[in-house]
Order: C-alpha cells, then sequence, then structure tokens
C-alpha cells in the first residue's frame, strides 16, 4: 500500500490550516500583515520616539532661535522647553576639539556646560 503523506502546515498567525503551495507561511495578506506589524512594533517605536524627539528638537530651536542665525541658550531653558540632549543628527569634533552637535539644520555646541551657541545652517 502506498503512504500517503500529508503535508499540515499552519498559518503563522492564526494556526489555521493552510493549503497550496508549500512555501506558504500565511493564508492571506491580512494575516502575513499583522504577524509582521505585530513581530516590528517595538523596533518601530523606539524609532518613531526618537524621530519625535528628533522633530520636537527642531521646533524648540526654531522657535526660540526665531530669524537669528546664531543664538545662545541656556541650557536649563532647552531643558525646560524639553529639549533633549540625547538625541542629535549627527556629530563631529571642530577644529579646537570642540564637540559639535547637529539638529537638521542647526549645528550647537556647549559652554562650559551651562550655555549652548546654536548656529542655523
Ligand atoms: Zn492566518
Amino acid at each position: 500500500m502506498e503512504k500517503l503523506i500529508l503535508q499540515i502546515k499552519q498559518c503563522h498567525y492564526c494556526k489555521k490550516e493552510i493549503r497550496g503551495r508549500s512555501d506558504k507561511k500565511f493564508c492571506n495578506d491580512y494575516c502575513r500583515n499583522i504577524y509582521n506589524n505585530q513581530l516590528h512594533a517595538t523596533e518601530n517605536n523606539l524609532i518613531r520616539n526618537i524621530n519625535h524627539a528628533l522633530g520636537k528638537n527642531r521646533r524648540i530651536l526654531d522657535e526660540l532661535a526665531s530669524t537669528e542665525k546664531i543664538i545662545k541658550i541656556k541650557k536649563e531653558e532647552l531643558l525646560y522647553h524639553g529639549f533633549r540632549f540625547k538625541y542629535h543628527t549627527h556629530y563631529y569634533k571642530g577644529k579646537t576639539g570642540t564637540d559639535l552637535f547637529g539638529c537638521y539644520d542647526f549645528i550647537y555646541f556647549m559652554i562650559e556646560d551651562e550655555w549652548c551657541v546654536f548656529i542655523r545652517n
């Protein structure tokens, strides 16, 4: 008697039996999308939160600087407005060894850990 081998596969999301192509992992696009969204949820949240913080930093600078090209602001004031120093879009060392941070079109550096100088590009 010939052996009948039944390959029963389950949808990775809803666990229902899948029929059709053997490489299928999901019963439909709906299941695939939910599964992938859940899989990447933590990662997406992290990215969203950092992007949000960077955007907020940029808005704070834009408002405080107004039309000025160079502005000196107390670190305290920036913290009061919710500026998060932890996040910046780029970083490099100036010729004199100064730490220069970027926030999109702004570049800034600290003076004695109390003042911040922002230059709008
Ligand atoms: Zn499914």
